[in-house]
């Protein structure tokens, strides 16, 4: 088939095209089956307060464990199952997921901790997404809005439909927290983020990663901060790699950080050690500053 392929352009591109739409195929056929054979699992980044130090949330980011293709990052799959439906299934999945870790936490660890979980456009436009089925879950495990925050995308913030308005509503009235998620990189008309009560921006990785002191980068991270702190919105950075970056970014004027130069996303099990081993030592500095 090569030689065929390496004498004729279009076949070459034909052949590709195939390729690809039978490996599309095969993902959603299996991605299909993910959820009932519990191939999903929730990393979690931790997001630290960047004047203190302290953990202080965390966000939860999908994994995929596929059975022969190892795992597999969310950029390969959450489009499809926008695409095919099924993020609105996998989305519940999520929030229950992440509302059960956070009480755990909170209950042995850190009793304000705050985990962020990722949500797509399609779900609030799902007839079946009733946050008051969200309350009643978060209720039974003894959790009250504030342990959870939901990022949603620039865009959303525009959508004209009521239904839609009255989800984010329905998430401000149970205390959920909101944060726009890589903010900077979509189209948004910045009264939303005050008509919507925006609790947290979220500056995309694009403007972190070419950080230095005279760049316009950081210019663009200091308005943004600026901006957000007079709308009343905190700001969170993404994608922070370098000690010189979180520097920049604290200057700015930057709240919370999260990145590779604290934590890669980790399993909750790690995580778990990762706050056990924090609240240990805060213990143990409560019991030094008592002596
Ligand atoms: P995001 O929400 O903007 O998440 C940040 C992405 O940056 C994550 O990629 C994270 O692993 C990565 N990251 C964190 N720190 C660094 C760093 O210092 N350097 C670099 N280069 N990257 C860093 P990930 O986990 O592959 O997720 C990609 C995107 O997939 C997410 O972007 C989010 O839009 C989407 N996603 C992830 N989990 C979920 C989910 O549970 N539901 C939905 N709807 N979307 C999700
Ligand atoms: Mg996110
Ligand atoms: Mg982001
Ligand atoms: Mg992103």
């Amino acid at each position: 088939a090569s030689k065929k392929n390496g004498s004729n352009g279009f076949m070459l591109f034909d052949e590709t095209m195939r390729e690809s739409m039978a490996l599309r195929n095969e993902t959603l056929r299996d991605l299909k089956l993910a959820l009932p054979k519990g191939q999903f699992e929730l990393y979690y980044q931790p997001i630290y307060n960047l004047l203190t130090g302290e953990i202080t949330k965390a966000e939860a980011l999908i994994r995929w464990n596929h059975p022969e293709r190892g795992m597999i990052r969310p950029d390969l799959f959450i489009q499809l199952s926008e695409e095919s439906g099924m993020i609105n299934e996998l989305g519940e999945w999520i929030f229950h997921e992440a509302a059960t870790q956070v009480a755990e936490w909170r209950a042995k660890y850190a009793p304000h901790l705050q985990v962020s979980i990722n949500t797509s456009p399609i779900q609030y436009r799902d007839k079946g997404f009733d946050i008051k089925n969200w309350c009643a879950h978060l209720e039974s495990l003894g959790l009250s809005g504030q342990a959870l925050i939901v990022e949603i995308t620039e865009g959303l913030l525009m959508e004209s439909s009521s239904a839609v308005k009255a989800k984010l509503w329905g998430l401000r009235d149970a205390g959920i927290e909101v944060a726009i998620d890589d903010f900077g990189t979509g189209y948004s008309s910045l009264s939303y983020l005050k008509k919507f009560h925006i609790d947290y921006l979220k500056i995309d990785q694009s403007f972190v990663s070419n950080l230095s002191a005279h760049s316009e980068d950081f210019v663009l991270c200091e308005a943004i901060t600026v901006m957000a702190h007079k709308l009343g919105c905190t700001v969170v950075a993404e994608g922070i790699e370098t000690e010189e970056q979180s520097l920049l970014l604290k200057e700015a004027g930057c709240d919370y950080g999260q990145g590779y130069l604290f934590s890669r996303p980790i399993p909750a099990s790690e995580f778990s050690a990762l706050l056990s081993n924090v609240s240990r030592q805060s213990k143990v500095c409560q019991l030094a500053s008592h002596a």
